[in-house]
């Protein structure tokens, strides 16, 4: 049996549909993967729909977020009042229909980790209920591991710094060195890489060492007072 490569040099995510060519209604030729409810966060879990299209070499993998009433009506019924539906990933062709679903499902998850969460299975033809919980699981032991390994950089300066600014500095789980912290003054959270000692905030587009957010921080209460 060939082994799976889970994280294939193929592999290209668009999670948030931010190509056009991704964001465009699921093909009639994909086929149903598994229905689940996702967390985005407090109180909001939303029914997805995620599809499977093994295509002229390649393996895509489609996403629909549907209304609660959805279950149980027709598939152009659903899709035709989904919130948002598009191409979410695709790799080159591996194994089975269901490993390659596997492979999919797997990176997108981790990619959404820490927006969007999956809380359960509620059908599954092709990512059966099983193979769900199983990937969850390995996906929330790696979050765990990664959280551990992280709180051993903690005296990072950046961290140390950010913890004196009051940003709240907390290990996000993607990575062993990766933290998240609230941006100086705003609503949104930013990055830290403990390992590299370095700060980015995709919002702001701002990022640096410890300088540069000491920086930041004081502008902005500058800007504010
Ligand atoms: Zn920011």
């Amino acid at each position: 049996m060939p082994t799976i490569d889970f994280h294939p040099a193929s592999l290209e995510l668009d999670v948030w549909f931010k190509q056009p060519e991704n964001r465009v209604s699921v093909p009639n030729d994909a086929e149903f993967a598994c229905l689940q409810e996702v967390n985005l966060g407090a109180v909001d879990v939303i029914l997805e729909a995620l599809f499977f299209r093994r295509h002229d070499g390649q393996d895509e993998l489609w996403a629909a977020g549907l209304t609660h009433d959805a279950p149980g009506k027709p598939r152009d019924e659903q899709l035709a009042c989904a919130y948002q539906q598009g191409r979410v990933a695709w790799a080159g062709s591996q194994g089975s229909r269901a490993a390659g679903a596997d492979i999919l499902f797997r990176a997108l998850t981790a990619a959404r980790q820490g927006h969007v969460w999956p809380e359960g299975c509620l059908e599954g033809p092709l990512i059966t209920e099983a193979a769900h919980r199983r990937i969850i699981g390995e996906l929330e032991a790696g979050i765990e591991r990664n959280r551990q390994e992280a709180e051993l950089q903690a005296q990072a300066p950046t961290l140390v710094l950010a913890r004196r600014l009051g940003l709240r500095p907390k290990p996000a789980g993607q990575s062993p060195s990766a933290w998240y912290a609230d941006c100086p003054g705003k609503a949104h959270r930013l990055m830290i890489s403990s390992s590299s000692d370095q700060f980015g905030c995709g919002y702001c587009r701002e990022k640096g060492g410890p300088a540069e957010l000491e920086a930041l921080a004081h502008q902005r209460q500058e800007a504010r007072s």
